[in-house]
């Protein structure tokens, strides 16, 4: 039986998904279950990351990748200029599913805080 998480299955085309950004080191796409007009999930190809608290020195290159890229697509995605959220639930009391590292952009509403 495959180990595979979801988002493994996305990254191998195993599962579609609608893919809004891809290159070597990562992908995005949107979220099947929306929270927000605009709800993109960026994520490493990497499986060696389940969550920020998995990140190490040796991914800082890969972190700063991923933001570069989620900024690129906060743009693309008309959500730079009205605002937008990032989000990475880390651990069961922030209910992360997918024990694969995740940043959610959120954006095209307004949000309240503190979160719930
Ligand atoms: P987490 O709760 O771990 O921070 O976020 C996991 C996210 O993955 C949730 O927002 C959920 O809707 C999304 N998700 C779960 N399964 C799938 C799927 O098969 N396809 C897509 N596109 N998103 C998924």
């Amino acid at each position: 039986m495959s180990d595979k998480t979801i988002f493994k299955k996305i990254v191998d085309k195993e599962i579609p998904a609608d893919v809004v950004y891809e290159d070597d080191l990562c992908l995005a796409f949107r979220d099947v279950a929306p929270q927000a007009p605009v709800h993109v999930l960026v994520i490493p190809k990497t499986t060696s990351l389940r969550s920020l608290d998995d990140v190490t020195a040796d991914a800082q290159s890969l972190i700063g990748h991923i933001f570069v890229v989620i900024q690129k697509l906060a743009r693309e995605l008309g959500i730079a200029e009205s605002g937008y959220r990032v989000v990475s639930n880390c651990g069961e009391n922030a209910c992360q599913t997918v024990a694969h590292l995740h940043f959610h952009l959120l954006g095209g509403r307004g949000f309240a805080w503190p979160p719930g």
